[in-house]
């Protein structure tokens, strides 16, 4: 399988040269030349596999540049440090079935691809004798999944930015805990937005990020996709007719490995996006209205995004393909904060996807009723899928992603229930540990200098 960007400037590279690339050079983002189809019969064939062995069946249709042994090793070390042998169990409770995706290390859904994606660097470094740098800022969730992902791997480091004070404890502890020497967390005195500029300002510097060999895992990086098609398929396989599954959204990133995956098996009827106050995909489904609005912070703020970066892989399939078109529309989206569809295209949009919100209020009541109704607690980012799904599965089975363990959002669970849920191992563990980390004030300078004191 080769790749190729979806504005059209960067084609036939590699997997390989795609992950190096991350963001593609023309400003666009990587996808492959073809969707791959999966038969009924092969997805019978398949029905008898591991979460590893699914996974190495369905890579090996997306990956060709690296041999069949190696792909085996990367996929079994990455699941290897979860904590469930089903890897992402499927359960039932009233109608609906929920897909735990939250097993891993950190204990939020983004453990399945940052793994993977570790372990893919460290073979891709070795094999083409490089090192990397690491640097992102994270205001939770991210950076903690990176640090796990990178953690005492071979020829590379991490630099986590976050606003000292302003993650939640459980969020700081994750990260700040981890004592391998290729890990290093920068406390910035100041917020998000300030970590993220500095981080900005680093890449925008060239000659820097050459000299340092600074590199990057956000989430447009087309292998973390890849991850994530697995287990929809996963889920595709386990139940012998069409499905509709559930997803909460923020950077668009898990529910497009669902379409691609949709797309690949025909057997998911319709995805569902579900969204918090944060609806600008929910308006853009139901209204045909893309436009920017104030990012809200909410009981979910995994979700809290209004750019959502992954959109333009969507809009280049909607577009029909038309690399000139979706580059043409992300400039002016650029000016102008804003996209228009034609009936057309919200119709075709309409056959994918269907869409809902929940505010926070509601989202609170859900985690209540839930758990009222089957004993089961739902973490906020969860709760938004699952009042979703429940509103707009109709008579389909339906599959609701839960993206973080209740334990790591334990304020929000006990606003709905008046207790926290009970912490997992995991959790207790990191609270005697020590904990490790960098204050510095909010100034880019101050951050290269350690990043070059430190940098491998
Ligand atoms: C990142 C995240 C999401 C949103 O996923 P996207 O791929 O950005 O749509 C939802 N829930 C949790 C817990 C997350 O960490």
């Amino acid at each position: 399988m080769k790749y190729k960007s979806t504005r059209g400037k960067v084609k036939g590279i590699s997997f390989s040269e795609s992950v190096i690339m991350g963001l593609a050079t023309d400003g666009g983002l990587i996808i492959p030349e073809s969707i791959p189809q999966i038969s009924e019969k092969q997805l019978f064939l398949w029905e008898k596999l591991t979460y590893e062995e699914l996974a190495f069946e369905v890579m090996k249709l997306f990956i060709d540049d690296i041999p069949e042994d190696y792909l085996r090793d990367i996929i079994a070390k990455s699941y290897a440090t979860f904590l469930h042998p089903e890897i992402v169990p499927i359960i039932k409770k009233d109608d609906l079935y929920i897909m735990e995706l939250f097993h891993g290390p950190t204990l939020a859904f983004k453990d399945i691809a940052l793994q993977f994606l570790g372990n893919l660097f460290e073979y891709l470094l070795e094999k083409r004798k490089q090192k990397m740098n690491i640097l992102g800022a994270t205001s939770g969730d991210t950076g903690s999944a990176a640090i796990y992902g990178v953690r005492g791997k071979k020829n590379m480091s991490i630099f986590i930015l976050y606003p000292y004070k302003r993650v939640s404890p459980i969020q700081e502890l994750q990260m700040t805990t981890v004592s391998d020497p290729n890990v290093f967390c920068i406390a910035i005195k100041g917020t998000f937005d300030d970590c993220q500029n500095i981080v900005k300002e680093i890449f925008n510097d060239l000659e820097f990020k050459e000299k340092n060999r600074l590199g990057a895992v956000n989430s447009i990086n087309w292998a973390r996709v890849l991850a994530q098609i697995v287990y929809y398929i996963w889920a595709v396989i386990k139940f012998k007719k069409p499905i509709r599954v559930c997803v909460p959204t923020g950077n668009f990133g898990n529910i497009f490995a669902g379409y691609v995956a949709k797309r690949m098996t025909g057997k998911i009827e319709r995805l569902i996006l579900a969204t918090n106050e944060n609806d600008i995909l929910y308006r853009f489904i139901n209204f045909g209205d893309y436009s920017l609005g104030e990012v809200i912070p909410t009981i979910s703020p995994s979700m809290d995004i209004q750019v959502a970066s992954n959109f333009e892989r969507y809009l280049y399939y909607l577009y029909n393909e038309d690399s000139e078109k979706v580059a043409e529309t992300m400039l002016r989206f650029k000016k102008t904060g804003k996209i228009s569809f034609s009936k057309g295209e919200i119709e075709k949009v309409r056959k994918d996807f269907l869409s809902g919100y929940a505010t926070q209020e509601e989202t609170l009541n859900i985690i209540k009723k839930f758990y009222q109704e089957t004993g089961y607690i739902l973490d906020p980012h969860t709760a938004v899928g699952v009042k979703v799904a429940l509103e707009l599965k109709e008579n389909f089975d339906t599959v609701s992603l839960a993206t973080a363990h209740p334990a790591k959002f334990p304020e929000a669970v006990k606003r709905a229930l008046g207790f926290e849920p009970e912490k997992p191992k995991a959790i207790k563990e990191l609270e005697s540990k020590e904990k490790r980390f960098t204050l510095l004030p909010p100034d880019t300078d101050a951050v290269k200098d350690f990043i070059e004191k430190h940098a491998i």
